[in-house]
């Protein structure tokens, strides 16, 4: 194949203990997945999930400095459990999402919480609130076929050694089984796509040299500062 420009590399995340890497397709996010986080971002606890999505390319690896970002004055912390898609499906059932599950890993969906808010004040589109570059660190990702399936675990985040979000998946509103189910029904589902579940209560501010600590139990840890 010829291109007219240079196309782009395929952009990828670590498997732990494999030197092969898991290629992204997609990245797909759920908003407000947890009832307190809803709560606190003035939403009703029990609405049906939406989505937005993010660049394959925004994501970064586990140990970054990343740049602090431009445009906003109020960059926010969300930590969250990362599904990677192992399997295609269009109308996934319930009972066989974990089927379409290759694995598990932690992740922070960075957002430009000032651009968001402006956003859904007028009603216009998230994107350059949530899709920007480097927007989305992710730790390894671990295969379900040595770690399980991860329904019930401790998730975290702590800036400068200050616990700022702590919960458990287990209080996901739409788990992971369900979310699968119902974000197949709107696209077909392909092997490298990443969905980022939604993050707890606690999310805040972060600034230029902070040290950033996230945690999954099974799953380990995330590490990544604001240069
Ligand atoms: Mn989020």
């Amino acid at each position: 194949m010829t291109y007219v420009v240079s196309a782009p590399d395929i952009a990828s995340v670590a498997v732990a203990d494999s030197e092969a890497r898991f290629p992204i397709h997609r990245i797909y996010c759920v908003g407000r997945n947890y009832a307190a986080h809803a709560r606190e971002m003035g939403a009703d606890d029990r609405e049906p999930p939406f989505y937005f999505a993010k660049p394959a390319d925004a994501i970064v690896p586990d140990g970054t400095a990343i740049p602090f970002p431009p445009a906003t004055q109020n960059l926010h912390h969300e930590i969250e459990l990362v599904v990677a898609i192992g399997r295609a499906g269009s109308d996934i059932p319930v009972d066989r999402a974990h089927e379409h599950v290759y694995g598990y890993g932690v992740g922070v969906d960075l957002t430009r919480r000032d651009l968001q808010l402006a956003a859904r004040e007028k009603g216009r589109p998230w994107d350059m609130s949530k899709g920007f570059d480097n927007s989305a660190p992710c730790a390894a990702i671990h295969p379900a076929d040595q770690v399980g399936h991860i329904d019930d675990a401790a998730i975290w985040i702590k800036v400068n050694g200050e616990t700022k979000q702590d919960s458990n998946v287990s209080k996901l509103i739409w788990n992971v089984s369900e979310t699968i189910a119902h974000l197949s029904a709107l696209v077909h589902l392909q092997p490298g796509d990443l969905i980022y579940t939604g993050t707890p209560e606690g999310v805040g501010p972060l600034v230029a040299g902070d040290q950033v600590h996230g945690h999954i139990d099974g799953l380990g840890d995330l590490h990544f500062s604001l240069s």
